[in-house]
């Protein structure tokens, strides 16, 4: 059985801190960050990095892991959610302004 090589998900606290200073993507109350887990970047049920991270607020964040089909629920929201996350990121690491 071969070693998993260590992992090179993003970490980045400060970054955590502005989603969590976002309004909840799907009703707009305060935010906590919760980790896309639908990205595949290591496949299924593992964390995402800290790029993926979304602002969801307690309601809504409970709901979707209780739910479990992240992908769905989403579709459901009728949210692109990989996008979001995609250009918040971006956003975040290359500011267009000055
Ligand atoms: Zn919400
Ligand atoms: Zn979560």
């Amino acid at each position: 059985m071969t070693l998993i090589p260590k992992t090179k998900r993003i970490r980045n606290e400060e970054y955590l801190k502005t989603i969590r200073g976002l309004p909840c993507l799907v009703c707009g109350r305060g935010a906590e960050a919760h980790h896309l887990m639908c990205v595949g970047e290591r496949g299924l049920g593992y964390r995402s990095g800290d790029n993926w991270a979304v602002p969801l607020c307690r309601n809504c964040h409970t709901d979707l892991h209780r739910f479990g089909n992240e992908q769905k629920w989403w579709n459901l929201e009728g949210i692109d959610v990989i996008e979001w996350a995609r250009r918040n990121w971006e956003r975040y690491i290359e500011p267009s302004d000055n």
